[in-house]
């Protein structure tokens, strides 16, 4: 088998005359007479959404799947296919906002209900599973404190109940993780993050084997959140550097992690790439390697603060969305998980000074230059304060 990085650069060979790269079809009229199927941008077969799909199935393992507008698309299509009214739904503590919305936002008016695993453990899942439970979805890493969930434990537990797995693998990449590999049956991905890497471009995709895929195709077709040729295109760029950003995105992120566990305005350090991290002994199993995306939470909990660090940052911008080849940060108080209770939210780790950043592909020493600087502002206060983690 080929390795990612050759995957990643090499697409289908082309006739002489269209070069190395395949061409952009904007057709969104096909001729019907002479095609085995009738071909059509909704009904996700025209040649550029297909040839990225190849390829994402290569990189996943996978068998085949779709190409969605955004992460959205793919993850609220996936779960609407497969689950009706009357079915139960187990997932993950810590997912994805959006995702999170949905749920509480679309899933009553389906009569679809749905239980929180309780905690990051296999028997945490076992716990919420119901004799109607159909599905469990798995986000690990998690966002914004990238806990691991063990993949193949709850995919043992769901075949022995004869549950489908579904797993939003938008943080590790194919590259780090290929969950089909350990036993689930679909992956998803926000290739807004880190298969489009530049920050410029919104889709999704869900990668699965042949008969899952014929159970979603129809309603994928309903639901209608098909890509277009121009933004397939540029996936297809982003693409063949895929593996060489996320390569130095990992070594990147382990080394700021290291630098920001030796500092004493650092409370914590969240990557699973860190010995101390408490699941880094199930990232080591089943991950290739801990990824770009890390938290790390400020030795004080006043917003000012938090404010007088991120003001001081000069390289990393503190901005929505992860996965880019820039490193960006966010409060997820203030952005993520702004609709949450402060109090519910501190519950579940995520407290004032908690910030998640997102290494890009710079010099490392650049990016810990900023953050040391950065750090300096803040040191008076935690002196001030005499703070003892
Ligand atoms: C961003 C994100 C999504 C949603 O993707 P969009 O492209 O914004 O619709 C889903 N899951 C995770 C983990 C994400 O980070």
């Amino acid at each position: 088998m080929k390795s990612q990085s050759t995957i990643c650069v090499h697409g289908k060979k082309r006739k002489p005359e269209e070069g190395l790269n395949t061409p952009i079809y904007p057709s969104s009229a096909y001729r019907y007479r002479e095609t085995a199927e009738n071909v059509y941008p909704r009904y996700y077969n025209t040649i550029n959404q297909q040839e990225i799909v190849d390829k994402l199935c290569q990189l996943e393992e996978g068998e085949t799947g779709l190409l969605f507008s955004s992460g959205m698309a793919a993850i609220s299509t996936c779960l609407f296919s497969l689950l009706e009214p009357g079915d139960h739904a187990v997932f993950s503590k810590e997912i994805y906002g959006g995702t999170f919305s949905l749920l509480s936002k679309e899933f009553a008016k389906r009569q679809i209900s749905y239980s929180f695993a309780t905690g990051s453990e296999v028997e945490d899942y076992a716990d919420v599973i119901r004799p109607e439970t159909q599905l469990i979805y798995l986000e690990t890493p998690s966002n914004p404190l990238l806990t691991i969930v063990d993949i193949e434990g709850v995919v043992k537990l769901a075949q022995e109940k004869d549950i489908r797995t579904m797993l939003d693998n938008t943080f590790a990449s194919p590259i780090n993780q290929q969950p089909l590999s350990l036993g689930i049956d679909l992956v998803l991905h926000s290739g807004t993050k880190y298969l489009g890497g530049h920050s410029d471009l919104s889709f999704g995709a869900m990668i699965t084997y042949e008969e899952l895929h014929n159970l979603i195709l129809p309603q994928a077709v309903n639901y209608g959140g098909n890509l277009n040729a121009l933004d397939c295109y540029l996936i297809d760029r982003s693409l063949k550097t895929l593996e060489i950003r996320v390569e130095r995105q990992n070594e990147n992120a382990m080394k700021v992690a290291t630098f920001l566990e030796q500092r004493p305005e650092i409370k914590s350090v969240f990557y699973p790439g860190l010995p101390k991290h408490p699941t880094y002994e199930i990232a080591r199993k089943q991950m290739k390697n801990f990824g770009g995306m890390m938290a790390f939470e400020l030795a004080t909990d006043e917003m000012v603060e938090v404010d007088l660090f991120l003001d001081r940052l000069s390289l990393i911008q503190p901005s929505l969305s992860l996965g880019g080849v820039e490193s960006i940060i966010c409060s997820p108080a203030q952005t993520s998980h702004i609709k949450v209770p402060r109090e519910e939210r501190i519950k579940l780790g995520i407290s004032d000074g908690l910030l998640r950043l997102s290494v890009g592909i710079e010099s490392p020493r650049d990016i810990i230059d900023d953050l040391s600087q950065a750090l300096d502002k803040i040191t008076h206060l935690v002196n001030q304060k005499a703070y003892h983690p």
